[in-house]
Formats: C-alpha cells, structure tokens, sequence
C-alpha cells in the first residue's frame, strides 16, 4: 500500500507542512477528526505543485477560529452558511477548514441545504473523482486513503471525470472548475463527463450559478501557475464573462503576466516563494476600469488576497524609493534592503519598476551579484577552519560576501587577509598516550596528527560542505537580529541549524581517547 504520509511530507512545503501540523494540533485538542481533502490530495498523488491545504473536520470548524489565531494562523475569510474557515498560516501557506457536510439541491440556482455529515458522506458532494479523496490525519487510522470514487485511477489515466449525472444541474459552478483543471492538467474530460458538460452548456445551466461560487473561481485564477492560458480557455468556453460581463483576454496585461511569471519561477529556483495571487490578479485586470476592478474585488470571499492586491501598487512604490535613495547607496546595502522585503513585493518590482537603476538593482540581486558568491574562498577557508560549524559562520561569510559585493576586497589575497583574525585557534593536541599499552607508533602518529580527531576536518573538495557554506552565505543577512526581520523565507535560519549542533558536538572528540571513538561506531553498527 502506498505510503501516503511519506508522498505527503515530501511533496509539501515546509511551511505547508508546519501548517498541517498546526491544523492537526488544533482539531485534535478539540477532538475533531481531521482529514487532508480535495485538491491537496490530487496534487500530493499526481506530483503538481500544491496550491493550497484543503482540511475537513468532522464537526465544525468556525469553532476553532481562536484556537487556530492561538496557534499562529490569520482566518483571512469565514463562510458561515457552508461552516468554513479560511487561514493563512504561518510562513506562506494558504489553507481552508471545512465541515464535512452533505449539500441538497432543491432548487436550481439556490444554494444548497447542508448538513453535518461524515467525511465518507461528504466525498460524495465533491465535483470530481480526483477532488473526491481524503486522507486521515487521525490517531488509530493516520495515512489511511479514502478514495470511493476510485479517483486515484483517473488521477493515473489523467480524466476529469463528474462523480454522478446531475453535478453540472447541481451547480453549475463546476463547469468552470472543469475547464479550469483541464486547462491546468491538459488532461480530458471523460467521455460521459464531457457529454454531460456539453448538455449543460446547451442548456444554459452556467445562468443559475451562485454568485458566491463566481468569487471562488475568481480568486482561484490568482494561484494558477499558467493563468494566461486558463483565462484564454474560459474565454473559449464562454466561462470568463461569466466571472465578470466585461472581461476578456483583452483586458489582460499579456506582457506584464507573462513576464511576471518567468521572474516568478526564476525566484522559485532561487528558493524564495513569492505569493504571486495579488500580483496575477492585477495583470489579469490590468485593462479594467477601476469600477469594475471595485466590483470584482468585492465578490473574492478572502480578504487578504484583495487587500494585497488593492495595496500592491502602492507598496512597490515604497519600495522603489528606498531603492533609489541613500538605503540602497551601495549593491551590499541593496542587497539587504531586497532581502528583507517581501518577496511578493521584489517580484512585483521586478516587472514594473518604472525607473531604469530600481529595475537594474533587482536585476543584479537575482542575478549578477549572486555569482559573486563564487568568489568566497572557500577551500582557504576550511583551511583557516572557518567553516558552518562556527557559531558566527553566517556573520563571517556574510560580511566576506557584502565586501565582495562592494568591491571593497579586489583579490584572493585581499579576501584571505581579511578572512585571517577570525580562524579559530588550532584545537589542542590530544591527551598524551596512556602508558604501557598503546603502542609507539600509533602514539606518534596521533601527535603529529593532532586534527585527525576534529570532526570539522578541512575538506577542501568536500562538494557538500561548499554548497552548504554558499548556502549560508546566500542568505545570511548582517547580523542574527537582522536575521529574524529579514524575509521569512531566508533560509539562513534554517540552514545555520544543523550546522550548530555539530559545533556543539565538535568538542567531544578531543577529550576522549582517540581509540574510543571507532570502538563507539563499531557497537552501533552491530
Ligand atoms: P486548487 O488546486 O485550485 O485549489 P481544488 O480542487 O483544491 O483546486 P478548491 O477550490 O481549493 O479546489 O476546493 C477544494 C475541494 O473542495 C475540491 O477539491 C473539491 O473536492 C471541493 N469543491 C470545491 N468546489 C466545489 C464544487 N463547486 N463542487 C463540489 N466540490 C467542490
Ligand atoms: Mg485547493
């Protein structure tokens, strides 16, 4: 059976798995069961990027909303009617909690009657089988996968298959989340399914939508890794003036989405995950009159996605003037004050800094100054026994780099002088031989190898202990309390945390017997 837990830490991000913790926390003390549903499940199973953490409890969930403020996330939206709540959680991880609820459709166009329901019962009011998974993340049955509509075949077919004949009547909404996936996946609609789609389309069934579910399929182009190419299908189709009667590709800012996104997965490879949503919905509309942008503003159920994008304009103004004035005087200086905004804001700048040295300075920072990093000599200092396991590594590296970066220190030599006053001095030599029974040779050559004990042995070719010391560098901003400012993203946290507790563990070596030590390995591997 597969390992579904496993494929799901893996496939997560480390912000999105925190949240999953969080989320477990939470439903647990309330004693909820908790299941990982919809959308994140498909995508954990078929390897897509994970957009957002659909959760569903058994009980409801608008309950928790203080719980989850205790532990750390924002409620960015609240629907009462279907008892869901909307989070952002810690780092950069959007999720939403939902009961798990049945939905009658008594009439066409009306919302449905909901009811609480078991989560087995609510799989079956999903749209479709892909989105119709669930995944436990409770005590006793953790990693067991609920899949009635057998949904992981379709998943390895790749279908978008309708779980019953009446779910494009029932809401019609699913029209546009089908043509939505299939624009996204580029798989097909299963033959049955696109029957069915093509008789409600003839039919009209789009006309009874419910204006809450226009919101939703709104907000959900913000998070769309190829947006441009969903919009032009839901034009196609006749889905897009549904969302709103004015739109059309037209009113998008072809070049500005286009360039956004490839600046937007550059910064990806570059580890930072910039939240595009605000900025994707501001090309999308780029053409729209500021009326109807108000208007479609209003029907996006979550907050912090429209304030973000009401805001964005603004902020990269702020943004761009600090990178013109005294702040960003120097690269190193530019270099700081980039790193410490927030990444949607520098991938925003990134394609529309008006002003040629703002869009340059971005331009160097994500590019050209990162190859300055090649030139920290990190061989010599391994040799110098500068090396991660330090405590004050990441300040060392970091000022090397900013110096680099300044031009301030123009040769090997200069860098190596500068890098001299901060090697730790060489560890002691170890204890002398106990007398009679370790033999002369073996004594001598421990004395004349004195760092044969170190853990922290100077590896100069050591490829990993290069990246990881980049690593460090890359991120590793002036000094540790600059660092818990700085973009939340920046690895050096992160990255400097294995690397300190080897330097707590690097002394114990040289008060032991160097005999002791293999004799150690040697019991643990039995
Ligand atoms: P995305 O990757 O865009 O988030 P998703 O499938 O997760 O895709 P969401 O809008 O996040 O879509 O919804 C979460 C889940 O809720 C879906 O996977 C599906 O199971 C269910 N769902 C959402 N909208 C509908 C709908 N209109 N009808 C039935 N089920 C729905
Ligand atoms: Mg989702």
């Amino acid at each position: 059976m597969a390992d579904y837990i496993y494929t799901m830490e893996i496939r997560l991000t480390p912000d999105q798995l925190k949240g999953v913790g969080l989320v477990q926390d939470v439903a647990r003390a309330a004693g909820m069961n908790l299941y990982l549903t919809g959308g994140a499940i498909r995508d954990i199973i078929s390897g897509f990027s994970i957009r957002d953490l659909d959760f569903t409890v058994q009980g409801n969930p608008l309950k928790l909303q203080k719980d989850f403020e205790k532990a750390g996330a924002r409620i960015t939206a609240v629907e009462e009617d279907i008892r869901t709540i909307f989070l952002a959680l810690p780092g950069n991880a959007r999720a939403e909690v939902s009961m798990a609820r049945t939905e009658r459709f008594e009439k066409t166009g009306k919302p449905p009657i909901v009811m609480p329901a078991t989560i087995h019962e609510d799989l079956r009011r999903r749209d479709f089988t892909v989105n119709a998974m669930a995944l436990s993340l409770n005590e006793g049955s953790r990693g067991l996968l609920l899949d009635p509509f057998n949904g992981v075949a379709d998943l390895e077919t790749k279908l978008i298959r309708i779980l019953h004949n009446y779910s494009f009547l029932e809401d019609p909404s699913r029209l546009i989340r089908a043509t939505r996936f299939a624009a996204r996946f580029h798989w097909p609609l299963e033959e049955r399914t696109q029957a069915r789609y093509d008789a409600a389309k003839e039919g009209k069934y789009i006309d009874h939508i419910l204006r809450s579910s226009i919101g939703h399929e709104i907000a959900a182009l913000a998070h769309e890794d190829d947006p441009l190419n969903v919009v032009k299908m839901l034009e196609k189709e006749g889905w897009l003036e549904i969302l709103h009667p004015h739109w059309t590709s037209a009113k998008v800012d072809t070049n500005g989405i286009t360039a956004l996104m490839k600046t937007r997965q550059q910064m990806v490879d570059l580890g930072h995950l910039p939240d595009a949503g605000p900025a994707v919905m501001y090309f999308l509309t780029s053409h729209f009159s500021d009326k109807d942008v108000a208007d479609i503003q209003k029907m996006i159920p979550r907050k912090d996605l429209v304030e973000a994008w009401r805001d964005i304009e603004d902020h990269a103004k702020e943004l761009a003037k600090r990178l013109m004035g005294k702040e960003a005087a120097t690269p190193s200086r530019t270099w700081q004050l980039l790193s410490s905004a927030r990444p949607e804001m520098v991938l925003f700048l990134a394609v529309t800094a008006k002003q040629q040295s703002v869009e340059q300075k971005i331009k160097n920072y994500l590019t050209k100054w990162r190859q300055v990093q090649q030139k920290i000599p990190l061989p010599e200092m391994t040799e110098l026994l500068i090396t991660p396991q330090l405590p004050e590594y990441p300040k060392i590296a970091h000022d090397v780099f900013m110096l680099l970066l300044d031009g301030k220190l123009r040769s090997r030599t200069e860098t190596l002088k500068f890098l001299k006053p901060f090697a730790p001095p060489p560890p002691p030599p170890p204890p002398a031989p106990r007398r009679g029974r370790q033999p002369k040779a073996a004594a001598q050559a421990a004395a004349a190898n004195p760092a044969g004990a170190q853990p922290a042995k100077p590896g100069p070719k050591g490829k990993k202990g290069k990246a990881a010391a980049v690593a460090v560098v890359a991120s590793a901003p002036a000094t540790p309390a600059v660092a818990a400012k700085v973009d939340p993203k920046a690895k050096a946290p992160e990255k400097a945390k294995p690397a300190a507790k080897p330097a707590k563990a690097a002394p114990k070596p040289e008060h032991k017997p160097a005999k002791k030590a293999p004799a150690k390995g040697a019991k643990k591997k039995k």
